[in-house]
């Protein structure tokens, strides 16, 4: 069968002649892969900056963003069906038992960094035509969002981080949740407009936070268009500064950061507003070092009582939290969730999607 690889003893991207899988354990699962995205993790793999392909094996297949259909199920599967579609998570645990995050089946906490995933490191992805995995690592997507599902694992980033935002806002016990009568904390602003950035602020205002989002314009789309469809403002990077932007908002509650730049993360942690969080999801490639303001920074961590974490990865519950969201999405805002999906490529065309980079939001490969 097809498969898009990755080999980077001799950087070369391209689609190969891969072995079929077959199920090899009661509670295997083998799918038929319908659409695959690509996002900015694909596109550093494909420049070689990033990828481990399992060992032994000269490539990496890649993809990590998936959908696939139920074909056949081993004899003790329980969770799925033939004909059910499908979302598989990433990573795999590490082998150690003193990982007790792995141990617990929180690999997206794993401690060791021994962990594998599928398509990014050390394990085959899903950029292929069949996958075999076991059904405790597939979470089953209503038929009706066989359009959108792709989006659900780029969605769990957000998912994630609102949970831990909600973990941590606990130490405030006044503060009433987004959305309900005399909700309080609820202003947030993300930055950055791509993927990540958008489907943040879609969950967040779905979760009833007042949502900014902060970019600087790029390309010809329309994200402000786009952004206010959804209930959220855009302000453009070029036309106001995070002083400004600060100003506009009002107390700034949460950021929720989507840009791997850290330069205007950093100036937006100078203007974090008091209790609030910020919330690091992009990894930023290898620069020079930036410049800042360390002591205002920190003066305003301890006087404001600010919490910063960054997070990766996802749990089950978060995935399941995406496919809810995606539907609730779609119920809200079809047109905005649409226009999220770019364009869609053949296999046969996605070595050219990966290496042109970006043009939209989110290219996906349709398989099947
Ligand atoms: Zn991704
Ligand atoms: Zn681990």
């Amino acid at each position: 069968m097809k498969a898009l690889a990755v080999f980077p003893a001799r950087r070369a991207v391209q689609v190969v002649d891969h072995p079929e899988p077959a199920i090899t354990s009661p509670t295997g699962v083998r799918l038929r892969m319908l659409e695959v995205g690509i996002c900015g993790t694909d596109r550093e793999i494909a420049s070689f900056q990033y990828g481990t392909p399992p060992p032994g094996s000269e490539y990496l297949v890649i993809g990590h963003e998936s959908l696939g259909e139920v074909v056949e199920a081993g004899s003790a599967v329980r969770r799925v069906k033939p004909g059910d579609l499908v979302v598989t998570m990433v990573r795999r645990p590490c082998p150690h038992a003193e990982c007790l995050p792995c141990r617990q089946g929180r690999q997206d906490f794993c401690s060791t960094g021994d962990f594998t995933e599928r398509g990014i490191k050390g394990a085959h992805g899903f950029a292929t035509e069949f996958v075999v995995d076991d059904e405790s690592y597939m979470n089953v997507v209503p038929g009706a969002l066989r359009d959108v599902a792709v989006l659900a694992e780029p969605l769990t980033i957000a998912e994630k981080a609102i949970t831990q935002v909600w973990q941590v806002q606990s130490r405030l016990p006044w503060v009433a949740p987004p959305g309900s009568a005399g909700a309080s904390a609820h202003r947030a602003v993300v930055l950055g407009a791509g993927p990540v950035g958008l489907l943040g602020a879609m969950a967040l205002v779905r979760a009833g936070f007042a949502t900014t989002v902060y970019s600087r314009a790029s390309g010809p789309l329309d994200k402000a268009g786009l952004v206010a469809s959804f209930g959220a403002s855009y302000v453009a990077a070029e036309t106001a500064t995070v002083e400004q932007l600060a100003e506009r908002v009002g107390n700034i509650d949460l950021v929720y950061e989507a840009t791997g730049a850290a330069r205007v993360s950093f100036r937006m942690m100078e203007v974090l507003g008091s209790n609030a969080v910020f919330v690091f999801t992009g990894v930023p490639g290898r620069k020079a070092p930036i410049e800042l303001d360390a002591d205002l920074i920190m003066r305003n961590l301890v006087l404001n009582n600010q919490v910063v974490f960054g997070t990766v990865n996802a749990s089950r519950a978060d995935y399941e939290a995406a496919i809810r969201d995606l539907a609730a999405f779609r119920e809200r805002w079809p047109a905005a969730l649409q226009r999220l999906i770019t364009a869609r490529h053949p296999l046969g065309g996605a070595t050219q999607v990966l290496l042109a980079g970006p043009g939209g939001i989110k290219d996906v490969i349709a398989i099947a």
